[in-house]
């Protein structure tokens, strides 16, 4: 893909000109990309403040400056008002080595304030380095877990890289074209398990969903849970954290049953490329995290309910497509709404979940009472950028009104083709041809509608650009039309 590198922004109202006291690279020699950016990631040893990072850039831009973002502890939205206090050491060189000025400046990305750099554009190519400090985020992660401890790293892509700054709307920013590439430099005693050595993302928003476990190699035996391939997807579970227990019956009922959810999306979605996918388990909260070549499950597993477990492995796997690979311009809904239902419904049709959490979410639970619910559509862009934000409560509006509504579109799709034809068969196909990038809500309607001679406008028009909740009757007749047909693995209908 080519390098466009569309804007450029020359008001800097606060200037501040660094010296670098370290010097987190090697001076010497060094070769710029002729398109894009190259990081290249240097982890000596098993890290607990700093891993050293080097972007290239090659590609001389239109316009005055070039501006990027530092690492902006990004989940889905940027998570943490932050003013670079986990980036340090900043250090700017030009094709001669001569150290290039550097101006520091602020943005809004949503309703969170992060850190800018900018310098002239007549300097590129130049090679950038500095530092990040891992545990930084945990101060105010949402997920309260250090991305480092003494026995395992988790590195997330949203911790690490600064990004280029396109433009003040997030979606511009995060699903801008560029020839991103990153290179691991990892010492001989640890294994890197998740990204490839050396890797390439579409677009900024695939590079800050990067993510990865970092282990001894010593312990690796211990660490590695599992390791299979379902459906021509291989995959592996590695633990990170000592305080799970997981022994080898447990593992391997884990591995079993994701291996039915792996053949099932995979069916519909296609596999990861040419690489293994990894699930990091950190079983220190509740959910998960998607990811580009791994994801990381928080919920701990027990061997006599692994139903949640299962379906938020689903969902995550599922956001490999939903929304890291593809996303959407105008439906904030869509990602986690989409994720939430498949999540769900795959893993109730594969038999790794029990119906009743499902039952519960989809159809009984009533959130009309709830604020968001009767404040916001689903189309509201204020809920997206909003939706992990600190006192925000967006979770009963995205994730369940969101798959709700998935539940709707379903059943119509399902209806107009006499049942042969699911969601996920419909949307797969859909969401590859537009890996890398991003589409619209027509678009999205469009080749519904094309695929399954379905209409889906009312479901649009009555639900989704509309506030209020779902009513109970349409959700009951949605669920026992799809239980009729099996979809469920029920014979069952609901009252
Ligand atoms: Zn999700």
């Amino acid at each position: 893909m080519r390098f466009r590198y569309k804007c450029l922004i020359s008001a800097f109202p606060i200037v501040v000109i660094i010296g670098c006291s370290q010097q987190p690279t090697e001076p010497g020699p060094w070769t710029a990309p002729t398109d894009g950016i190259h990081y290249r990631v240097s982890i000596s040893g098993l890290p607990r403040d700093s891993i050293s990072i080097m972007a290239t850039l090659g590609s001389r831009p239109a316009g005055d400056s070039v501006r990027f973002i530092v690492p902006p502890l990004y989940a889905d939205n940027p998570m943490l008002d932050q003013t670079g206090r986990n980036f340090h050491n900043i250090k700017i060189v030009n094709r001669a080595n001569e150290k290039v000025s550097v101006s520091f400046d602020s943005i809004r990305t949503g309703n969170i304030t992060s850190m800018t750099f900018a310098f002239a554009a007549r300097e590129v190519p130049v090679r950038i380095s500095y530092h990040v400090t891992l545990n930084y985020a945990t101060q105010r992660d949402y997920m309260g877990i250090p991305a480092v401890s003494a026995t395992g790293g988790w590195i997330r892509g949203a911790h690490l890289f600064i990004v280029p700054y396109t433009s003040p709307g997030l979606i511009d920013i995060w699903r801008t074209s560029f020839d991103l590439e990153v290179f691991w430099d990892i010492a001989d005693e640890l294994v890197l398990l998740g990204d490839p050595q050396q890797v390439a993302f579409d677009n900024p928003y695939q590079l800050l969903f990067s993510m990865s476990a970092i282990i001894d190699r010593s312990e690796a035996n211990t660490r590695i849970l599992s390791q299979r391939t379902a459906n021509g997807q291989a995959f592996r579970f590695v633990s990170i954290e000592p305080t799970i227990s997981i022994d080898s019956d447990l593992a391997r009922r884990i591995a079993d049953d994701f291996a039915e959810i792996v053949g099932d999306l995979s069916a519909s979605f296609g596999t990861i490329d040419n690489a293994p996918l990894t699930v990091i388990l950190r079983g220190a909260n509740k959910g998960g995290l998607e990811g580009m070549y791994a994801f990381t499950q928080l919920d701990p597993p027990h061997i006599d309910s692994l139903d949640v477990f299962n379906m938020v492995l689903a969902h995550e796997l599922a956001h490999a497509w939903v929304g890291v690979r593809t996303g959407d311009v105008d439906m904030p809904w869509w990602k986690e709404g989409t994720a939430t239902y498949l999540g769900y419904l795959i893993a109730k049709r594969n038999e790794v979940a029990a119906l009743p959490p499902v039952i519960d979410e989809l159809v009984t639970q009533n959130y009309s009472g709830r604020d968001e619910v009767k404040k916001y559509k689903l189309t509201d862009e204020y809920a997206r950028v909003n939706l992990f934000e600190e006192g925000a409560s967006f979770g009963k509006l995205i994730y369940m009104k969101g798959a709700q509504v998935n539940m709707l579109l379903d059943t119509r799709i399902m209806q107009a083709t006499a049942g042969n034809s699911t969601l996920d068969e419909v949307i797969g196909p859909f969401v590859q041809q537009h890996e890398g990038g991003a589409f619209s809500w027509s678009e999205y309607r469009e080749h519904i509608e094309r695929e399954s001679g379905a209409d889906i406008g009312d479901i649009y028009h009555n639900f989704i650009d509309a506030t209020g909740a779902v009513p109970l009757d349409t959700l009951k007749q949605a669920f026992n039309w799809m239980a009729k047909s099996g979809a469920w693995g029920i014979a069952d209908t609901l009252p």
